[in-house]
């Protein structure tokens, strides 16, 4: 680079006074101006037409405060840098604001202030000339990026006048510059490997850049960006339309001053559109054989699933195309519903994204926003294409039946475009504003129950129903499945931690009430923490354990053996053992790591009074036992219902005490004071715990039935049975639905005895033949049938026999 020719600054300079950084000549800064001396400065030497580049300013720094707008003129620092401005940005609204990007060109000395208002102009003394010193230019350009803690420095720096003195004041600060930039360069090197562009450390070239030409270097480092960006468009498979589009804003971009909002806004949404998956997508190796072994491997049970999934496969292979039905996998949480989607995925080699609409009520949350305002952001379906970065993932739709509506615009509706074969070849997010072709992508929804789809959607796909899992394919799957997982997960192996089955079960029925596996696995993340700990303590290693803490493995049955008293063994107690031996997770350990069981004794102790029956219940979350309690008192006759319960509930509770209390006689049924009139001076409250939960349906009309039968009669209801079932006034009972659900929720209580209406029977099919093994099923179609089958020894009124029947 040859050496730059002297120039010669007038003697008299407008002055603007910074408090934002010492400008050093040959360095390029910016600068806000708000003050009222400064913006007078700009408007009348800068904004009145004249070239900038013909205008040279005085630029003195200021006390970092923040700029004063007192009229008079602060004392001014003696020495100050010549400047060019480059670039004028700025607006007057809300307030009269600019910012200025300024060049400094060499030295001045102030010899005289010749004005001071409206702003401050001085007679000045040139100090030095632009010469090209290589040495001090390094020095200037490392400094130009000295922080505001370098301040004091910085203006010492520009107060040496000789070079000298600059040199020695200089070099320490430029040495740790350059060793931060070192650092910096060594940090992102590491982080973006593969991105060849960023080279932390600036080109020392720059340096000798003619100064009025000079170019701010952040600028420069963004005007390659946009090279790139250019190259990329040019380069990209993208669509014509989307190409056009992207060609005319990049044209703009190029137009526009990077200080205005619109800028970053444009310069996102074209890496947005580069980095799209436009044309990129995977091969697609579906060999139904291997899907088979695939999902077999993977999940456990669920047969009546894989095969409907495998199924769809074939089909999709034969046909070559995914029009048709989205699956939508329906049941309660936990039962491998999300696993399913992602091993299809893996069967067919393709990418998988889960998007979670539990809770979306906007859109925009779908469809994107429009590109108007600063914050605008394409939607999940867009998202999702750029993480995967291909056309033609899988798509899980995460709980299509939690979606909301709102006044932003209901996402069904989106979401209905996103899913329509017809349509989705030119879906348009509204942020994007170009069509994408989702037709390639493979969607799969799930929820937990079909009632709360938008009728449309549900119009669109196909229902699997994924059913709770019984005890039994719980330890199947926590033994195939979840503790390996866990145990990978921990860093744990089946040398360190052992848990045999009789635990898993202990914490099915004393830890767990759920259809699904979700807590099951958490508790096996909780022990293996827990024995993580112990084992990461070296405790074990070292053959030391704390009876406290843990129980100990297989081979120290021996020493158990030997003392008499296994369960009493001390806190303090050491036993040495090998290093090998596996702790093993007995109930004790068990209650040692997840406190006391959660669920125990429920049942009997609740039913240990009259009026309390077990009903079932059909949730989103799977089958659920349900109490139902009464209790009498003197009154009027009100019935009080407590429970949060749906209208059609408290219809079933009145149905229930017009029944009782007509067929009273019959039952010897009384209330407190005698009387077969049950109201009679009687009030009845009917509560179903949990009060937090809403509840609704006909189905615990049976329940209401004998827990009031039971109230009125001072009997106790046998504590293993559970019902279900609508009544009429007749007597009659009615079928209801989720019986399946509801059978695994008293089989997992351990109740023994199910009263189901008759017309259900048929259901029993659907029940695993092992849990009906264990359980006895009484089908009902009148109400005598179930209070005969709820009370030990029966209910019908043994002295008259035949009535029954007569009445029926
Ligand atoms: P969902 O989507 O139905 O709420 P997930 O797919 O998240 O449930 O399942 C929760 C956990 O249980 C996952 O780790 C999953 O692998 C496991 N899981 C559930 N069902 C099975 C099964 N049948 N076999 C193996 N693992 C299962």
């Amino acid at each position: 680079m040859s050496s730059v020719s002297p120039i010669q600054i007038p003697s008299r300079l407008p002055l603007l006074l910074t408090h934002e950084g010492v400008l050093l000549p040959g360095s390029t800064m910016r600068t806000s101006v708000d003050s009222a001396r400064n913006l007078q400065l700009v408007r009348s030497r800068l904004l009145k037409g004249t070239s900038l580049q013909s205008t040279i300013l005085g630029i003195i720094p200021n006390t970092p405060d923040p700029p004063s707008d007192a009229q008079d003129l602060p004392p001014l620092h003696r020495i100050g840098t010549a400047a060019l401005a480059v670039q004028v940005v700025g607006s007057n609204w809300p307030k009269p604001h600019y910012t200025l990007l300024i060049t400094g060109l060499c030295r001045f000395q102030i010899v005289q202030v010749l004005k001071e208002k409206p702003y401050p102009v001085a007679e000045v003394e040139q100090l030095d000339r632009l010469e090209d010193f290589p040495n001090t230019c390094k020095t200037r350009e490392e400094l130009g990026e000295l922080s505001e803690q370098f301040y004091k420095y910085a203006v010492q720096i520009l107060d040496a006048v000789s070079l000298e003195e600059r040199f020695k004041m200089t070099i320490p600060l430029l040495v740790r510059q350059i060793e931060g930039l070192k650092l910096l360069q060594k940090t992102r090197k590491h982080k973006q490997d593969d991105d060849k562009r960023v080279i932390a450390i600036r080109p020392i070239r720059r340096i000798t850049h003619i100064p009025g030409t000079l170019e701010d270097e952040d600028e420069d480092e963004d005007n390659d960006d946009i090279v790139m960006l250019e190259k990329k468009i040019r380069t990209s498979s993208m669509p014509e339309q989307a190409h056009k589009v992207c060609v005319k804003e990049i044209k703009r971009l190029k137009k526009m001053p990077q200080s205005m909002p619109e800028y970053a806004l444009t310069r996102n949404y074209l890496e947005l559109m580069v980095e799209l998956p436009w044309n990129k997508s995977t091969t697609d190796r579906l060999d139904i054989r291997a899907a088979r072994i695939l999902l077999d491997n993977d999940h456990y049970a669920m047969e009546k699933l894989k095969k409907r999934v495998l199924e769809y496969l074939a089909v999709r292979q034969l046909k070559n195309n995914l029009k048709g039905p989205i699956l939508c996998f329906v049941g309660p949480p936990g039962v491998g519903k999300t696993s399913v989607g992602r091993s299809v995925a893996k069967t067919l080699g393709r990418e998988f994204h889960r998007i979670a609409l539990g809770g979306v009520c906007d859109q925009s949350d779908i469809r994107g926003h429009r590109r108007t305002y600063v914050g605008s952001m394409p939607g999940r379906i867009i998202n999702g294409l750029k993480t995967v970065g291909v056309n033609n993932p899988v798509f899980l739709l995460d709980e299509v039946d939690k979606l909301g509506k709102s006044l932003q615009g209901d996402p069904a509706a989106a979401l209905l475009e996103v899913l329509d074969p017809e349509q989705n070849h030119n879906f348009t997010d509204h942020y994007l504003n170009v069509a994408f072709d989702l037709s390639q992508v493979l969607f799969i929804a799930t929820a937990n129950t079909t009632a709360t789809i938008p009728p449309a959607l549900l119009d669109r796909m196909e229902i699997i129903q994924v059913p709770g899992y019984t005890q039994e394919e719980k330890i199947e799957i926590a033994h195939r499945h979840l503790i390996p997982k866990q145990l990978e997960q921990h860093g744990l192996t089946p040398q360190q931690i052992q848990i045999p089955q009789v635990t898993t079960l202990d914490i099915i029925t004393r830890y767990t009430r759920e259809a699904g596996v979700r807590s099951l696995d958490r508790k096996f993340g909780a022990i293996c923490r827990a024995v993580a700990v112990k084992v990461a303590e070296g405790q074990h290693k070292e053959g030391k354990l704390d009876r406290g803490d843990m129980a100990e493995g297989e081979g120290c049955r021996e020493h158990v053996l030997e003392d008499t008293k296994p369960e009493s063994l001390s806190d303090t107690t050491d036993l040495t053992l090998p290093p090998e031996m596996p702790i093993l997770i007995d109930f004790h350990a068990l209650k040692d790591i997840l406190g006391p069981p959660m669920y125990e004794m429920e049942v009997s102790e609740r039913l240990s009074q009259p009026g309390v029956a077990i009903g079932l219940a059909w949730t989103p979350l799977g089958g659920e036992i349900m109490f139902v309690e009464a209790s009498r008192m003197d009154g009027e006759g009100q019935l009080t219902l407590t429970g949060q319960l749906g209208d059609v509930m408290k219809e079933s509770a009145h149905l229930a005490i017009s029944w009782l209390r007509s067929n009273a006689k019959k039952y010897h049924l009384t209330n407190a004071s005698g009387s077969f009139d049950l109201l009679d001076n009687t009030d009845i409250h009917l509560h179903f715990p949990a009060g937090a939960v809403t509840k609704d349906g006909p189905s615990a009309g049976v329940t209401i039935v004998t827990c009031l039968a039971s109230l009125f009669s001072g009997r106790l209801v046998r504590s293993d049975v559970a019902m279900t079932g609508e009544i009429t006034l007749r007597g009659l009972v009615l079928p209801v639905g989720g019986i399946k659900d509801k059978v695994l929720a008293a089989h997992r209580a351990g109740l023994k005895q199910i009263i189901i209406p008759q017309r259900n029977e048929k259901d029993l099919e659907e029940i695993p033949s092992n849990v009906r093994q264990d359980l006895n099923f009484v089908t009902a179609s009148c109400l005598d049938e179930v209070l005969n089958a709820s009370f030990d020894g029966g209910f019908t009124v043994k002295t008259r026999p035949g009535l029954l029947n007569s009445k029926l």
